[in-house]
């Protein structure tokens, strides 16, 4: 009888994913097929320690990510933060994969403004212990009204963290600018296709996610 191997290399990518971006897409496909990840967890925050802005709601957000990640194979949509009572920490997260594959190597996905924030990460020296940072460099700018086609990349060669570089083009995509522009158009779903994959701007669109207050 065939057995399935235990996974080796074992993936976590976190974010509000409000809403999940072209540039979310990227980076797991990028880190999947640099890394070679025999599995990569997409995990939606819950009460997000760092953000101060209330986020959409959790069905809402689970509900993109599904339909942003869900055909890329190996990627495992996981929600236990979300369900976690309080604030949610990497740490207790990475904690958790170690238990469930306790043989593989873990990998953190995370995009370059996170790299510079992670000192101020709680138990920043736990979550290195317990896995590989993999990186992908983002725009310096990036805010709401960041240009797409001008991006520079981030300087990383001051940071004194062991991490992996992840090579993908550099998309100067935020959610922000995602929320931003969908406040701004009332036919927004074409403007919005090259920000997010498509069934996401419907999702939007259908749900009347982002719309400025009346
Ligand atoms: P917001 O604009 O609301 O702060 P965001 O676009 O940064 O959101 P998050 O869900 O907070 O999206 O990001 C989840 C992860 O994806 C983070 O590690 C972040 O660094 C990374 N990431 C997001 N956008 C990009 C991008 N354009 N390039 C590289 N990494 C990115």
């Amino acid at each position: 009888m065939a057995h399935t191997l235990p996974a080796r290399r074992v993936g976590m990518f976190g974010g509000a994913f409000d809403p999940p971006h072209w540039a979310h897409r990227a980076l797991a496909e990028t880190a999947l097929r640099q890394l070679g990840l025999d599995v990569l967890h997409i995990l939606p925050t819950g009460h997000a320690w760092h953000k101060s802005r209330v986020l959409s709601s959790a069905e809402d957000r689970v509900a993109m990510c599904e339909l942003a990640f869900g055909d890329l194979p190996k990627v495992q949509l996981d929600e236990r933060e979300i369900h976690r009572e309080g604030p949610s920490y990497t740490a207790d997260t990475l904690r958790e994969l170690q238990r469930e594959y306790p043989q593989a190597q873990l990998f953190l996905v995370l995009g370059a403004d996170q790299l510079l924030a992670f000192r101020n990460w709680v138990r920043w020296q736990e979550v290195l212990d317990l896995a590989t940072l993999a990186v992908a460099n983002r725009a310096t700018n990036i805010g709401a009204d960041a240009p797409l086609d001008q991006a520079t990349e981030t300087d990383l060669s001051g940071v004194d963290l062991p991490f992996e570089p992840l090579h993908m083009p550099l998309k100067n995509i935020s959610a922000t600018a995602v929320r931003a522009r969908v406040g701004r158009h009332t036919r927004s779903q074409d403007a919005l296709d090259v920000l997010v994959p498509e069934p996401v701007a419907r999702y939007i669109s259908q749900h009347h996610l982002y719309q400025p207050p009346t």
